[in-house]
C-alpha cells in the first residue's frame, strides 16, 4: 500500500523576489513525489501563478483575501512589483492583516484532514508570526530565506543596529557581526541610509525579524561550504537549526517576458570562442541611470570583448516603454555592435540560466542579487559586481573578500562611473591576467563545491541534501508527536 502524500503548506511574502524562490522550492519538493504542496498567497498573486502550474501538478494554489485600502494602498495592490517605492512600507504593514485569514486556512486544512496537521508550514521571512498558528495546530514551522546568509546577516544587523546613525565617519563596523569587514556608507541601500529607527522600514523589520526565534528552524537558499560565516551568525542569533538547502533555483522562468528566444541566444553564443563573452544583467528590478548606461556602452565597445547585455530603459523611465537606443547609447553603437557581431543587446529579459551555462560565457557583470550569484557560481562563471540595493552590497563583499570570485566595479544606481575604470575591471577578469586566471580557477572550484552539495546518492549525500533531510525528519518527528498526543 502506498503511503499517503504528506501536505506541506508554503506561504511567501507578496513580492516577486520572494514568491519565485518559494516556487523553486515547491518544485523541488514536488519532484520527490512524496508531498503535496499547498501554495498560499493573496488572490492576485495566485491568479498570476496559475498559468505556470499544470493541472496535474502536486502543487495546489490557494488564495486568501487581502484588502490594503485601510493602509493607504491603491485597489489591486498585492505585490511590491505593482506599487511605487514609497508605498512599499505600507504593503509591509498591511501584510500583518493576513493573520486571521491564514489561521482560518490552516484550521480548515486540519479539519479536512480529520485533525491530521500538515507536515510543516514554510513561510516567508516577514511571516514569523505564522509560528504561533502552526504550533496551535501542532504543525512544524520553518522560515525560508531566499537570500544568502552572509549578505542577509549584514543587512538585517544593519537594520537592527543602525550603526551609521549619528556617525561622523563614512565607515563603521557591524556591532554583532565582527566577521564582516567595515561598511562604507556607499554600501547602504537608499532606505537604510536614511533610516532613523522610527521610519516605516525600521519599525516593520524590528517587529517581524525577531519573530524568527519562534520558528522551529530556518531554511536558507545557500550552501554550507560557501556561506558558513553567515550561517553561523544566524545559528548564534536565533538559537534554532539553520538548514542551508541551496541552490534552490527555478530555471526557464518568465519565458513570455523574454526579449529573445533561448535558441537565438544559443545560436549567437555558438558562433563565439569558448570563454570569450561577457554577460551583463542587473536582475529583475534594478536599472542603471542614463549616464551610467552611456559609460557602460563605451566601456563594452572599448574593451573589444564579445557581450550579451540585457538593456532596459534607464532610471526614471517606465520599464515597459520602448528602448530608445539613439537617446541612451552612444551614436551608432547598436549598428557597430551588430555589424561586427560583437554585441547582442537583449531587451528587458534574457534566458539567463541558459546563457550562463554556455561554454562561450566567461564572466557576468551583475548586480549580485542572490539568485544571479547562485546561477553564476553553479556554472563556474566569475562575477564583476555592481550592487544596487538591499543586501547585494554584502553579497559582493562575500564574493570578493572571502571567496575571491568577484571584483566590484561600481556601487548603486546613481554613482558616477567612468568607462575607463569599467574597461580595466573587464580586462582584469576576462584576460589572461594573474587575477583573472585565479578567479576563473576559484569559480570552477566553487562550481564543483556546489555540485557536491546537491549530490544525491544513497551513501554519499551532499551537505544541502543532508540539510533538507534533517529538516524533513524534524518535521516528521513533530507530526508524530502531535498525532500521538491527539490519540492519548
Ligand atoms: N533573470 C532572467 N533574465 C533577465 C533578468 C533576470 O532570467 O533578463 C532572472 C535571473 O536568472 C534570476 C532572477 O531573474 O533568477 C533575478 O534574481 P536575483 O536574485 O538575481 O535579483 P533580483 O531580480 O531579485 O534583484
Amino acid at each position: 500500500m502506498s503511503r499517503r502524500k504528506e501536505k506541506i503548506v508554503m506561504f511567501p511574502f507578496m513580492a516577486q523576489g520572494h514568491i519565485i524562490p518559494f516556487l523553486a522550492l515547491a518544485h523541488q519538493l514536488e519532484q520527490t513525489k512524496k508531498y503535496t504542496i499547498t501554495f498560499v498567497n493573496t488572490s492576485l498573486n495566485i491568479q498570476k501563478l496559475r498559468p505556470s502550474i499544470p493541472a496535474n501538478s502536486s502543487i495546489h494554489l490557494l488564495e486568501i483575501p487581502f484588502d490594503g485600502s485601510g493602509y493607504g494602498l491603491p485597489p489591486g495592490t498585492e505585490n511590491t512589483d505593482s506599487i511605487p517605492y514609497h508605498l512599499i512600507g505600507n504593503l509591509f504593514h498591511a501584510s500583518l492583516s493576513l493573520k486571521p485569514s491564514f489561521r482560518k486556512l490552516i484550521s480548515d486544512l486540519v479539519k479536512e484532514q480529520n485533525g491530521h496537521p500538515p507536515l510543516c508550514i514554510i513561510t516567508g521571512i516577514f511571516y514569523g508570526w505564522c509560528a504561533e498558528i502552526a504550533h496551535e495546530f501542532g504543525a512544524f514551522h520553518a522560515i525560508f530565506c531566499g537570500g544568502g546568509a552572509f549578505g542577509f546577516a549584514c543587512y538585517t544587523s544593519l537594520w537592527f543596529n543602525l550603526p551609521h546613525q549619528n556617525k561622523n565617519s563614512d565607515e563603521f563596523t557591524i556591532p554583532d557581526f565582527p566577521e564582516a569587514s567595515k561598511i562604507h556608507v556607499t554600501q547602504l541601500a537608499e532606505n537604510l541610509r536614511v533610516a532613523n529607527g522610527s521610519d516605516h522600514f525600521s519599525l516593520f523589520l524590528q517587529h517581524v525579524l525577531p519573530e524568527w526565534r519562534n520558528a522551529d528552524g530556518i531554511l536558507m537558499n545557500t550552501v554550507e561550504e560557501l556561506d558558513g560565516v553567515g550561517l553561523e551568525y544566524f545559528r548564534r542569533k536565533i538559537g534554532k537549526p539553520v538548514w542551508p538547502i541551496g541552490p534552490v533555483l527555478l530555471s526557464n522562468r518568465c519565458q513570455d517576458q523574454a526579449g529573445i528566444t533561448p535558441e537565438l541566444c544559443r545560436n549567437w553564443l555558438d558562433t563565439k570562442p569558448a570563454n570569450s563573452v561577457l554577460y551583463i544583467s542587473f536582475g529583475s528590478q534594478n536599472v542603471i541611470s542614463a549616464p551610467q548606461m552611456m559609460e557602460l556602452a563605451k566601456a563594452l565597445e572599448a574593451s573589444g570583448k564579445n557581450f550579451i547585455w540585457v538593456v532596459r530603459p534607464p532610471t526614471g523611465f517606465d520599464i515597459n516603454m520602448e528602448f530608445k537606443a539613439t537617446e541612451w547609447l552612444p551614436e551608432g553603437f547598436v549598428e557597430r555592435m551588430k555589424d561586427s557581431e560583437r554585441g547582442l543587446l537583449v531587451h528587458k529579459w534574457a534566458p539567463q540560466v541558459e546563457i550562463l551555462s554556455h561554454k562561450s560565457v566567461s564572466a557576468f557583470l551583475s548586480h549580485c542579487g542572490w539568485n544571479s550569484v547562485l546561477e553564476s557560481l553553479s556554472q563556474g562563471v566569475p562575477l564583476i559586481g555592481w550592487p544596487m540595493a538591499a543586501e547585494q552590497f554584502y553579497n559582493v563583499m562575500l564574493l570578493e573578500e572571502q571567496i575571491g570570485v568577484c571584483v566590484e566595479v561600481a556601487r548603486g544606481k546613481s554613482c558616477e562611473v567612468r568607462h575607463e575604470e569599467i574597461v580595466k575591471k573587464i580586462m582584469l577578469v576576462m584576460d589572461e591576467t594573474e587575477k583573472g586566471k585565479e578567479m576563473r580557477k576559484k569559480a570552477s572550484d566553487i562550481r564543483d563545491m556546489v555540485m557536491d552539495a546537491v549530490q544525491y546518492e544513497k551513501d554519499l549525500k551532499g551537505s544541502s541534501v543532508k540539510a533538507m533531510d534533517e529538516f524533513l525528519n524534524a518535521a516528521f518527528l513533530r507530526q508524530e508527536e502531535t498525532i500521538s498526543q491527539v490519540h492519548q
